[in-house]
């Protein structure tokens, strides 16, 4: 049976980078830039005022103190938005708001705090400076952000909300990037019944479809839900003709030993089988090959299909682990990892049958300290166990338990702010 490394590598040696797309730059969030980013322009493009005050020439404000104010005409206002036509002359101030450009003439910008603006009568025409200011004081200059030229985001990038907000500060309404897979999720099993259809004897509701679907949304795939499949092999390969223009197919359940476990099948029939069963728990059954379809062009093209098993636990870190990781390699990135620390356990693990087992714990920060305990029942039915989860303690192929003390390494589903 191979090892959880030697089925990864597989699976990200039959995907590819996706090409690349244009898109609105709302619409980049996680994903990455395929040029490099050059700004034409200075940002800011001219010198403007940090604050909300008056722009006048530092000299005038020599000796100005509380006590004793350095009077100043004030010639005019420049609101933001507006190149002043006025300029500070010797024993004048303009009154200048946040961003707008500094007159000529004025080398400093004194904020009304620092004036007695408050108390002068409405219409004054002269303002009390009350300290003194040093040249350059308040101002923003040209270029300070973005100087033009200037390579400001590199290829290869992955966008976040920053990235998004210098692109729009550039003027840029769309960004090019690599696209986003879609990939399809079928489930399969005679017992499952669509949600929201009522339930009759011996019938369970089709959570894969929803799990996964999300899964692949949250790591920034483009899920398309194919519903439910029978368990025959002409309902199972009619399902996934639906999929075939998908980047990645998913499939749940029918990778067992059972009777009507038939995705095997189809895929040595469809396609070809590249593994069947990985040394891990849970998870086990995880198939994977290639299933004939067509490219956009319709040429010949082999999608990638990852059976999962059809337990919804093993299902979910299954795809965690094989199958998040390939997203992650189409959308362009370079890091696969989730942040794995270090933690004391508190409760024992039991690792059988010589697999790697990864047991849904709780992590929490106590004492400086990473302590983590499993979430009770492990059955890989138990799907709520991984709605308390937010880690999965990694036992080892060689040990047969995990003590409760031991400091242990654990993958991390969540990692939120408060470690
Ligand atoms: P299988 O791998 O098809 O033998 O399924 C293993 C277990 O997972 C069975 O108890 C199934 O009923 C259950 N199961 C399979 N597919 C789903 C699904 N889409 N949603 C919820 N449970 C499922
Ligand atoms: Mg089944």
């Amino acid at each position: 049976m191979i090892t959880v490394e030697q089925a990864l590598a597989k699976v990200l040696s039959y995907v590819n980078v996706l090409e690349a797309e244009t898109r609105p730059i709302l619409d980049t969030l996680g994903q990455v830039l395929v040029e490099d980013i050059r700004s034409a322009v200075d940002i800011p493009p001219w010198d403007n005022s940090a604050m909300d005050g008056y722009a006048l020439r530092a000299a005038d404000t020599t000796g100005a103190g509380a006590g004793s104010p350095r009077v100043l005409r004030v010639i005019g206002t420049v609101p933001a938005g507006v190149f002043p036509d006025l300029e500070v002359k010797p024993g004048t101030a303009i009154r200048i708001m946040t961003g707008a450009p500094m007159p000529r003439g004025a080398d400093a910008v004194v904020r009304f705090e620092n004036t007695d603006e408050e108390r002068r009568p409405a219409g004054s025409n002269e303002i009390g400076i009350l300290c003194e200011a040093s040249p350059g004081q308040n101002i923003r200059r040209a270029g300070e952000d973005i100087a033009r030229g200037a390579l400001v985001l590199k290829r290869g990038t992955v966008l976040r909300p920053a990235e998004v907000g210098v692109l729009a500060s550039l003027g840029y309404p769309t960004a090019n990037v690599i696209r986003r897979p879609l990939v399809a999720m079928l489930a399969t099993g005679d017992e499952l019944v669509e949600i929201g259809q009522p339930l009759t004897p011996g019938k369970i509701y089709n959570s894969n479809s929803y799990g996964i679907a999300a899964e692949v949304a949250r790591y920034g795939g483009i899920p398309r839900v194919l519903g439910i499949a029978q368990d025959r092999e002409t309902s199972l390969i009619s399902s996934l003709r639906r999929g075939l223009e998908a980047d990645m197919l998913i499939t749940s359940g029918g990778v067992s030993m059972g009777d009507y476990d038939i995705v095997k099948d189809v895929l040595a029939k469809e396609g070809e089988i590249t593994f069947w069963t990985v040394r891990m728990k849970p998870g086990k059954p995880l198939a994977f090959g290639t299933i004939k379809g067509t490219d956009r062009q319709g040429k010949p093209r082999n999608i990638p299909h990852l059976g999962l098993p059809g337990n919804p636990v093993s299902a979910m870190i299954t795809f965690e682990l094989f199958a998040r990781p390939a997203i992650l390699k189409m959308l362009g990135k370079q890091d696969f990892t989730k942040p794995t620390i270090t933690a004391v356990l508190e409760s024992p693990v039991e690792n059988s049958d010589g697999r790697r087992v990864y047991a849904r714990a709780i992590v929490e920060k106590r004492d400086g300290q990473y302590v983590a305990r499993t979430t009770g029942p492990q059955g890989s039915g138990i799907l709520t166990s991984m709605a308390m989860a937010n880690g999965l303690v990694i036992v080892p192929e060689d040990r047969s338990r995990l003590n409760a003390g031991e400091a242990v390494q654990v993958m991390m589903l969540d990692w939120s702010e408060q470690f």
